[in-house]
């Protein structure tokens, strides 16, 4: 009789998948993510770094690594964004060192972050990025979650809307598409994503060779 062993999945190194969220401004992006920082577990969000002003509820280094133009363009010129992109006349970056430390390990990473960058992290990570692009479920919805928020100025809230149509021209760019008319239901299809993308052949290196021993094992079978 062939005994093959039982692999712990705990035990099979893989490695860790970038999932990119974008969506325009008030799609319920960040409650997305925090749901999912709260709920999916071995999940880490990537913290960028912003020149824009902190607004009253965020925390330096929790949502967003607040600093100058100044310190930004260094980073940027240093090479350790891994991502960078001007969104309403902000810039903002992904840095580089989290994102690789995580991956070797394993881990997997939550970027949300606009389109431009999804598109440079593909380009930088072809192999590990999984992308997701989330819609509204319509455009007065989408106001609706704007000026409820009350955090941006009128003017700001205008600029936001005009760039949503640009953010929602480039939903052809992603790997999956979901609307966020039911909180839970897009969470739940996110989740999938994340576990699928997860189970992928090419981020199981242990697996493969489990499989190729058991290939062997089962091929020297005697009659
Ligand atoms: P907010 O100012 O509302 O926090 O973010 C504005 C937009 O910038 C959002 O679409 C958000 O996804 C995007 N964003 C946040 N961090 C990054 C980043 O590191 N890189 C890029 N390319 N976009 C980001």
């Amino acid at each position: 009789m062939i005994t093959v062993p039982v692999v712990a999945e705990k035990e099979m190194v893989r490695r860790g998948v970038v999932l990119v969220l974008s969506s325009p401004s008030g799609a319920g992006k960040s409650t997305l993510t925090q749901a999912l920082m709260k709920r999916a577990e071995g999940l880490n969000l990537s913290i960028s770094v912003t020149t824009r002003a902190r607004r009253g509820s965020e925390i330096d280094g929790v949502h967003y690594h607040f600093i100058s133009q100044r310190e930004f363009d260094g980073m940027r010129d240093n090479k350790e964004l891994l991502e960078w992109a001007e969104v309403h006349g902000n810039c903002y970056g992904t840095p580089r060192q989290p994102v690789e430390e995580a991956l070797a390990r394993g881990q997997d990473i939550l970027f949300d972050i606009d389109w431009q960058g999804a598109l440079q992290a593909r380009e930088a990570m072809p192999n590990d990025v999984a992308s997701v692009f989330v819609l509204p479920p319509s455009a007065a919805e989408l106001r609706h979650r704007l000026e409820r928020r009350a955090e941006d100025a009128p003017e700001i809230i205008v600029r936001r809307l005009r760039n949503a149509a640009v953010e929602i021209a480039r939903w052809t760019e992603y790997d999956y598409v979901v609307v966020n008319d039911d909180l839970d239901r897009c969470y739940n299809e996110i989740r999938s994503i994340l576990e699928a993308e997860r189970l992928r052949r090419a981020r199981r290196v242990a697996i493969g060779e489990f499989a190729d021993r058991l290939a062997i094992e089962l091929g020297q079978t005697e009659s």
